[in-house]
């Protein structure tokens, strides 16, 4: 058992075995939440799916919000509504999970790789810049961690092409880039509410946008391109009769999802405090242990500390990255890996010849990177027994 509460109900808890990655933030507020949907008799896409997707964009201030069952159908709902079609080419970068880029196969379009800066990992301009062809029809920046991409330097980029910017910012609730928030900058922003993101909704996703059309093309695609709110067709509102616009899919979020995603939207801030807290006390105590590069996040920018990466400084220990996460893990402290770049994947490699070639800096982060455990539930003892298991190891294998 990774530790005596999977689910924290309402507090943190300090955990004293071992510190899993991560756990879901679960107070009586989401259990109430969902069962209320359960006793209402409505369970899937419903009054509080609207209700959610109302506080969502008022949160962010972002004109509309779409849901989904996913961020992956969220990315993929966003790249059709702006119109990318088979031989386009979508820039992205290496460094990210293969949701963003699956998702420009499922078009027939070109997910091209581009390399990312090496202090935040984050998509860089210039490689952008370099991979722009004729065929380039639109922008994937992924706001690592949850710190937001260049965003003036990637929207100029793409206004100058005519580009469309499609933000992956499914570790971005909330993050501010220039005081705007994420949802309110790109042409479209994905959210991600699976289960280990920032906010949860056990499987979920949000697109918002200014554009009124792709935001009701989306809303059409999602339930089976039948004409707006046919999912009102079983309520005294609605009538049996529909039309289906087009082939659409079945990407829908539940009531039951919205439920969960209403309880958490009324603590995000405070979730995102208390991940600011855990972040600030790592960031502090690694200071006293030089051979732990803490994250890089610039000055006009809010991280969403989605994620906590460390680097670990080369040549400065006697082992490798993939040692010291067995290592922390003997010492109590389950870390992980954001992300295997996606050239290094047999099906990129094999599909579109990707190679580590041309990905310095990527290949040089990846083999340093690993994340630290960063969740609301951590208890400051939590923090600092990662800290402990963290030295523990620097220490045994010091060079
Ligand atoms: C989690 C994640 C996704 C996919 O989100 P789902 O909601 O699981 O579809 C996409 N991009 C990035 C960067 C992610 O971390």
């Amino acid at each position: 058992m990774i530790s005596e509460n999977p689910v924290t109900f309402g507090g943190i808890v300090k955990t004293n075995v071992e510190i899993p990655f991560h756990k879901p933030y679960i107070t009586e507020d989401e259990i109430a939440e969902v069962l209320d949907s359960l006793r209402s008799g409505w369970l899937t896409m419903g009054p509080k799916t609207v209700l959610f997707e109302e506080q969502f964009r008022d949160y962010l201030g972002a004109p509309h919000a779409v849901s989904m069952n996913s961020c992956t159908a969220a990315l993929h709902l966003a790249l059709l509504a702006a119109g990318i079609k088979e031989g386009d080419e979508v820039i992205l970068p290496a460094m990210t999970f293969t949701a963003t880029a699956e998702v420009v196969t499922y078009l027939r379009a070109i997910p091209v790789l581009a390399d990312v800066d090496v202090d935040t990992c984050n998509i860089d301009a210039a490689a952008i810049e370099e991979k722009m062809t004729e065929k380039t029809r639109a922008i994937i920046p992924v706001h690592f961690a949850g710190q937001p991409c260049d965003m003036d330097e990637i929207c100029d980029l793409a206004a100058g092409r005519n580009l469309t910017v499609i933000e992956d910012a499914a570790h971005a609730i909330p993050a501010r880039y220039k005081n705007r928030m994420v949802g309110t900058i790109g042409d479209l922003t994905c959210f991600s509410f699976y289960a280990t993101k920032s906010l949860t909704t056990g499987e979920g996703g949000m697109v918002t946008t200014a554009d009124d059309a792709w935001a009701e093309r989306m809303r059409t695609l999602r339930l089976h391109g039948i004409s707006r709110d046919a999912w009102k067709r079983y309520t005294s509102e609605g009538t049996w009769y529909y039309e289906v616009m087009e082939a659409g899919y079945k990407y829908n979020m539940t009531d039951i999802q919205a439920a969960l995603g209403l309880a958490q939207l009324r603590k995000v801030d405070w979730m995102w405090q208390r991940r600011q807290q855990i972040a600030g006390i790592y960031t502090e105590k690694f200071k006293a242990i030089p051979e732990v590069q803490t994250p890089v996040v610039k000055a006009d920018r809010e991280s969403g500390w989605h994620l906590y990466v460390v680097r670990l400084v080369p040549d400065a220990l006697t082992i490798d990255r993939n040692r010291f996460i067995d290592e922390l893990k003997e010492a109590g402290t389950m870390a992980s890996v954001h992300f295997i770049p996606l050239y290094r994947h047999p099906y990129y490699q094999n599909t579109f010849q990707y190679s580590p070639r041309g990905f310095k800096s990527s290949e040089k982060i990846y083999e340093q990177i690993l994340s630290l455990p960063i969740y609301p539930g951590m208890a400051d003892e939590d923090a600092e027994q990662v800290i402990e298991s963290v030295d523990y190891v620097v220490r045994k294998f010091r060079r």
